[in-house]
């Protein structure tokens, strides 16, 4: 389960011998995601299934990790789990693209390799919410007040004695 995965590949010679890889990726290998992440210690499972679907060749395969990306309210690390399904069919033209047959993203293949570190980081990029936030209201409220108090009330309220000696006055 901890092979390392192979960057440049053949996909169609690899859908003609039906080749499945497994193996783990390092976040710090990808350059893209390493800049969207508050940690890049983490590992990405990849599991990638070649095959024919017809005349296509296609890759089909999950994707899982945890991301440490930064909350867009408080601006903390936030744990993100991402599993992820894929499945895409090798195309060699836009127009090719355009016209698939069958139910799947294409992956244009420019020259006779793909890289596949380049496709899972693509999948995961697509999978980042753009405002990444703690599901609970993870902002304290004093902070999100407006403090626009002037200084007296400011140093009474926050003075515990000041609200005790005002206690004792109006108790009376
Ligand atoms: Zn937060």
């Amino acid at each position: 389960m901890s092979d390392k995965l192979p960057n440049l590949i053949d996909p169609l010679l690899f859908a003609e011998r039906r080749s499945i890889l497994t193996g783990v990726l390092k976040i710090s290998e990808l350059e893209r995601l390493s800049g969207m992440v508050v940690n890049t210690g983490g590992d990405i499972a990849v599991d990638a299934r070649f095959a024919k679907q017809g005349k296509r060749a296609v890759v089909s395969g999950k994707i899982q990790t945890v991301l440490e990306l930064e909350c867009q309210s408080c601006l903390q690390a936030l744990a993100w789990p991402i599993t992820l399904a894929f499945k895409l069919a090798v195309v060699s033209s836009l127009q090719e693209a355009d016209s698939l047959e069958i139910d799947c993203e294409p992956l244009l293949l420019n020259g006779e390799k793909v890289s596949l570190h380049d496709l899972i980081e693509d999948e995961i990029l697509l999978a980042i919410p753009d405002y990444p936030r703690h599901e609970y209201d993870c902002i304290p409220r004093h902070q999100s007040r407006d403090s626009d108090f002037d200084d007296n009330s400011q140093t009474e309220t926050n003075n515990p004695f000041s609200v005790l000696a005002k206690l004792k006055k109006t108790g009376e």
